[in-house]
């Protein structure tokens, strides 16, 4: 059995040290184990965490078949005080968690087993309970890590600060099993780190926003292997499946090291939000993951185009037209995103403050964010071999609709990125015309 899980136990027991400064982070979560099979250990595993507690396990009627039962059956075997709960149609909605609370109520511990709905929704209700929750992982996510639930009030998604999980658990021969589009739109999920981190980094050597280099030293120590053997991946190559699966952890935990989502979520994160908050019925039904792939596709074009040009781009200020805003979102969102922009927006004399900038320091500059950038042809052929979707025609998504979002994106969060350099110069309207769609 290949225990991959080495540096996640480094940064469990808190003796991992960044490399450039020596630095030492501790993490809340207590046990992250990403191993070929987890069958025979469940119990000895719940055991360590949550001894003598009274444990009730969360499952879909799909993740049961796949790990619940076992894991169920394990626990019994090993002596645990345990129930099980198949909830037959689950939603990460506000009735959903209070469906999670009610019927799981006599439990000191509940332990979910699947993906996105079952995890977050255990994670808010333990959560609001005060009670510990571990989970079983029947996907490779970033979720599992984070210490945050996306959760829906009255049909609008909210991501909620809460309680990470206690211990984090990666069956990769289960995982090897879970639909292959899942697979697809995780490696999507975590190969953003270049676009993004091309962002984030952009904004502080412009600005000096934050910046924390510790995520991406992370991820850097599998990022090249996930890549070259991405073609494996469908075909459930445990190695490779567990270097997926550890990067998703750690673009997780990335978010607890920088107690932000900058480090993994920048502009094609913002695009992806639009697609989903301004889709309405053109909305595909795709999933997150899906994409931000695509989206990353289009930022890593953006970035390519101003990068590699060697005249910088000639800024101006920040132009919102607020009728405009006002007819596409309506007044209370429209305010919104005024106030956003308007944290991040140039006027006259910023615009000519960055212009010098980039007159004296441009070459610098952009061989800067080039370094911390995968090659385009890298990108969206590692994609295509993990068979990810690479166009919004892939997504089943409207191209002029595609093109709403890429202009739009930027006036939904105050994170700078590529998005507000090529719209305050060139526009984003001239980009979003010529680019593959
Ligand atoms: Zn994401």
């Amino acid at each position: 059995m290949t225990d991959y899980s080495g540096i996640l136990k480094e940064l469990v027991d808190g003796s991992w040290r960044e490399p450039d400064t020596g630095k030492q982070y501790t993490i809340g979560i207590k046990d992250i184990a990403i191993r070929a099979s987890l069958d025979g250990a469940e119990s000895e595993l719940i055991g360590k965490l949550h001894p003598d507690q009274a444990i009730t396990i969360v499952s879909d009627p799909f993740t049961h078949d796949a790990l619940g039962g076992r894991i169920y059956r394990a626990l019994k075997a090993g002596g645990h005080k345990v129930k099980e709960y198949v909830w037959e149609k689950p939603r990460c909605s506000e009735e959903g968690v209070e469906t999670i609370r009610r019927d799981t109520a006599d439990c000191d511990v509940r332990i979910a087993v699947g993906s996105g709905t079952i995890n977050d929704t255990v994670k808010y209700a333990c959560f609001l309970d005060d009670r510990e929750y571990s989970v079983f992982a029947t996907s490779p996510m970033n979720a599992f890590t984070t210490g945050t639930a996306s959760v829906s009030f009255n049909g609008f998604k909210r991501s909620i600060t809460c309680k990470g999980a206690k211990g984090v658990y990666f069956d990769l021969s289960v995982i090897s099993q879970c639909p292959p589009r899942l697979v697809s739109a995780a490696f999507a999920d975590v190969i953003c780190r270049t676009t993004a981190q091309v962002d984030w980094l952009m904004s502080h050597l412009l600005f000096d926003t934050r910046y924390a280099q510790t995520p991406y030293t992370l991820l850097s120590y599998d990022e090249p292997g996930m890549i070259d053997g991405a073609d494996q991946l469908l075909s459930g190559d445990i190695e490779v499946l567990g270097m997926l699966t550890r990067i998703s952890a750690i673009m997780g935990l990335g978010t607890i090291f920088t107690e932000t989502t900058h480090s993994g979520s920048m502009a094609e994160h913002m695009i992806s939000h639009y697609i989903d908050m301004f889709a309405g019925d053109l909305h595909p039904g795709t999933s997150h993951g899906e994409q931000v792939g695509v989206a990353t596709i289009t930022m890593s074009q953006l970035h390519n185009q101003v990068l590699t040009n060697p005249q910088p781009p000639l800024m101006r200020a920040t132009r919102v037209d607020r009728d405009d805003m006002n007819d596409r979102f309506g007044p209370d969102l429209a305010d919104s995103m005024m106030q956003e922009t308007a944290k991040k927006a140039l006027d006259d004399k910023k615009a000519d403050q960055l212009n010098q900038r980039f007159a004296n320091e441009w070459e610098t500059l952009r061989h800067q964010l080039m370094k911390v950038m995968l090659p385009y042809e890298t990108l969206h052929g590692s994609m295509q071999r993990a068979g990810c979707q690479l166009s919004a025609s892939d997504l089943d998504l409207d191209a002029d609709f595609y093109r709403e979002a890429v202009t739009g994106a930027r006036f939904i969060r105050d994170r700078f990125s590529m998005l507000d350099i090529v719209d305050d110069s060139t526009g984003l309207a001239n980009f979003t015309k010529t680019m593959p769609v």
